[in-house]
Parts: C-alpha cells; sequence; structure tokens
C-alpha cells in the first residue's frame, strides 16, 4: 500500500519502508541494510575528471532497491551495514524503485533495532509453489517436511546451517537456515522476514538473524502422512513447472542414456573421465563407478533418473566387481551397457527426489528408487487419466 504524506506529518522528512517508496518530491529517510556492494569511478565527459560511485542493493526486509550512492567516503562500506539515509532520490526504473545518494544525503550507520519491525499482519501471504527469485516481505505458513545440520566454510570462518524442505498444499521448496530456530520435521511454522534466492536452479527460501519463525497449529496444511502417501505426478507437469525440490514419479523403463553402466570418474571432482582426460582436471587415473541414466516414462512424458552405484547395483543384481571381472575377460564395456538395459526395460519403477528442468528434458536425482510390482502398464490409460483431470 503507498504511504501517502499524511496531513499531520506536514512537509518535513519521511521515513518510509523500502516497499513504500515512490518517486516524489518529499524528502525521504531510509533505514535499510547493505546487502551488496561495489565501488566504481565514472568518467565525466564534461572535462575528463574522475568521480567515485558506489551502487548494490539495499534491504529492510520488506523490499529490496538498488542504490547509487554518488561521492561515497573514502572508507570502505561492508555489506551487511545499517544505514540510514535522507534526504534520498527515489526514481523508477522498469517499474522497481531505485534510490541515489546525492550531496544533499546524510548517511550515518544505525541500529539493528532501527530497521522496520515486520508485522506478520502487514505482510502478503506467499503460497510454497509461486515462490520465485528474489521474493522478499511476505508471510509463509508451511509444514517442515525435512531438516538436518550441516557446517560450511564461509571464508575463514566455519558456519553451522539448516537446510531442510518445507511443504503446503501447493507443493515444496527447499530452505536454509542461517540461524537455529529449532525446527523438526512434522513441525507447522508461520515465517515473517525470509527471503527467496535461486539456488541451482531452483527457489530457495532464506532465513538469518532478522528471520522470525513462530510454530503454528497447521490444521490447514497438509501432514508428513499426506505428504508421504502422495500419489505420483504426471512427468508432463515437471517439464512446465521446471522441476521440483521433492517430486514422486512412476513409470516403466524405455531407455537408458549415455553414459549409463560401467563408467570411469575423475577422483577429484567425480566428472566422468572419457579417454584418461577430466574436463576440468585433465590427465587422470579414472576410478570405475556403475551408473545407470535411466529413462522412465508414464505416458505422460519421460524423465531421466540418474541412479548412483548402490540404485543401479540393487535394481541390476550385478556388482561392480563382477563387472569388472567380466570386463577382463571380455573387454568391450558396451557390451556391459547392453546387459543392463536388458536387465531394466520394461520394469516399473518409482523415484522420489529433486527434479531439474532444462533445454534437455527432467532429470530426477533420486533420494529413493523403488521397484514396484510389475502389472500391465497401458501408458495411454495414464494419459488419458491426466487429460480428463483424474491426476
Ligand atoms: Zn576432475
Amino acid at each position: 500500500m503507498p504511504a501517502e504524506p499524511s496531513e499531520a506529518a506536514g512537509q518535513g522528512p519521511l521515513e518510509l519502508r523500502l516497499k513504500d517508496l515512490r518517486p516524489t518530491e518529499r524528502p525521504i529517510v531510509i533505514v535499510a541494510r547493505v546487502v551488496s556492494v561495489q565501488r566504481r569511478e565514472i568518467t565525466r565527459r564534461s572535462d575528463g575528471g574522475r568521480r567515485p560511485v558506489l551502487s548494490g542493493l539495499l534491504s529492510d526486509g520488506t523490499a529490496t532497491v538498488r542504490f547509487t550512492w554518488w561521492d561515497p567516503p573514502s572508507e570502505e562500506i561492508e555489506r551487511g551495514t545499517v544505514l540510514r539515509a535522507g534526504p534520498v532520490q527515489v526514481r523508477e526504473f522498469r517499474g522497481r524503485a531505485e534510490v541515489t545518494f546525492g550531496w544533499k544525503t546524510r548517511v550515518a550507520p544505525a541500529n539493528e533495532s532501527e530497521l522496520p519491525s515486520l508485522r506478520a499482519e502487514d505482510l502478503p501471504v506467499a503460497r510454497v509453489g509461486t515462490l520465485t527469485d528474489g521474493d522478499e516481505g511476505f508471510r509463509l505458513e508451511a509444514r517442515v517436511a525435512k531438516v538436518q545440520p550441516k557446517t560450511v566454510s564461509v571464508g575463514e570462518e566455519r558456519r553451522l546451517l539448516y537446510e531442510g524442505l518445507l511443504l503446503d498444499a501447493s507443493g515444496s521448496v527447499g530452505f536454509t537456515a542461517w540461524s537455529d530456530f529449532r525446527l523438526t520435521p512434522g513441525a507447522a511454522i508461520r515465517i515473517v522476514g525470509g527471503y527467496v534466492r535461486a539456488f541451482r536452479g531452483r527457489p530457495q527460501v532464506i532465513l538469518d538473524e532478522r528471520s522470525h519463525v513462530e510454530t503454528i497449529d497447521g490444521r490447514a496444511l497438509p501432514t508428513l502422512d499426506d505428504w508421504q502417501r502422495s500419489g505420483p505426478a504426471p512427468i508432463a507437469s515437471l517439464g512446465a513447472s521446471r522441476g521440483a525440490e521433492h517430486v514422486v514419479l512412476e513409470g516403466v523403463v524405455v531407455g537408458l542414456s549415455p553414459p549409463s553402466g560401467l563408467v570411469y570418474r575423475c577422483p577429484e571432482c567425480r566428472r566422468n573421465v572419457t579417454k584418461g582426460l577430466c574436463r576440468l582436471h585433465g590427465s587422470v587415473q579414472g576410478e570405475a563407478d556403475l551408473r545407470a541414466r535411466i529413462v522412465l516414462d508414464d505416458g505422460t512424458g519421460a524423465v531421466t533418473v540418474n541412479a548412483g552405484l548402490d540404485d543401479t547395483e540393487r535394481l541390476w543384481g550385478r556388482r561392480l566387481a563382477d563387472c569388472l571381472e567380466q570386463l577382463r575377460q571380455l573387454p568391450d564395456a558396451s557390451l556391459l551397457e547392453e546387459q543392463l538395459f536388458e536387465a531394466l526395460f520394461g520394469r516399473r519403477l518409482r523415484a522420489s527426489g529433486r527434479a531439474t528442468a532444462d533445454d534437455f528434458g527432467v532429470t530426477l536425482y533420486p533420494e529413493s528408487l523403488l521397484e514396484l510390482p510389475s502389472v500391465e502398464v497401458d501408458p495411454g490409460a495414464v494419459a488419458r487419466e491426466v487429460s480428463e483431470g483424474r491426476r
């Protein structure tokens, strides 16, 4: 809602949240955190003199805006610094507000507590399935499907964070929490002050020390049981949604994509080694591995399921060591690929995990890959169900 200057406020400076910024003649004051910042020098056309400028992004939890700061102080402005600045000039560029700090602008460090407090009821409700990169200033009610701690290196520092999956009736989305919100699987939560960033091509909710998380009764949310028992999604739906953070698929094995069978991997990065060469590490001694890039079809579409060593050995019923032994006696790796294909062709599988979509199709990275009892499957029947809206 645009904040109109009220009459009582007169024409003095107006402090606005970033989401309420609009071009105006009125002096505007903002309090915001520096999310990113870059120093440059612009060459003046008139005399060729150089003028320093800082630019980057500011956020106050309600929105993120670009800023430009002409003739900034020579000291570094660190990411994370909270600033109070005013009067700032507000412009609109491609429908988004931007701020400029000029010679009249006073910029001073501010305290974290001066950032606007985010009240849940002021924020629009978001749904897990429609979050996109850059979203913030929303409130989200979701159930924690999974959560696990992870230690990462940030520069010199070791940081503990929590990764997991959130779900509501619209779908699921991954999250990373940089603080310990004591999340447990099954908990229903309301999130205020989170934001969304793309990670490996999928949106992800980020929670940091500014985010507020509280538990709610969650009666309106699907339970973990509902979620685990949910039926398979039509494969055709994944291309349209550009993948999914967690999806269950069922289908029939109709092919194998290369490389499948016995492969050699770089000992450094695990990439496939072809002719003794890793495309990152050059000439390496490849390590033998088994994999199957299984093409699964459910009648609506096909997906490539990227099965690793354990799943491939289990589904095939052969071990890597046997394959290497066969290769010593019959030095033909393509024979192994043929035998793997014959063993898998026509079997019904249920796979669940993260799916990514690109121009080459959809790939599923299975967390679980199970064989289903073989029944007569009529892929045409599945397609009809989908077209009739029964799936
Ligand atoms: Zn490598």
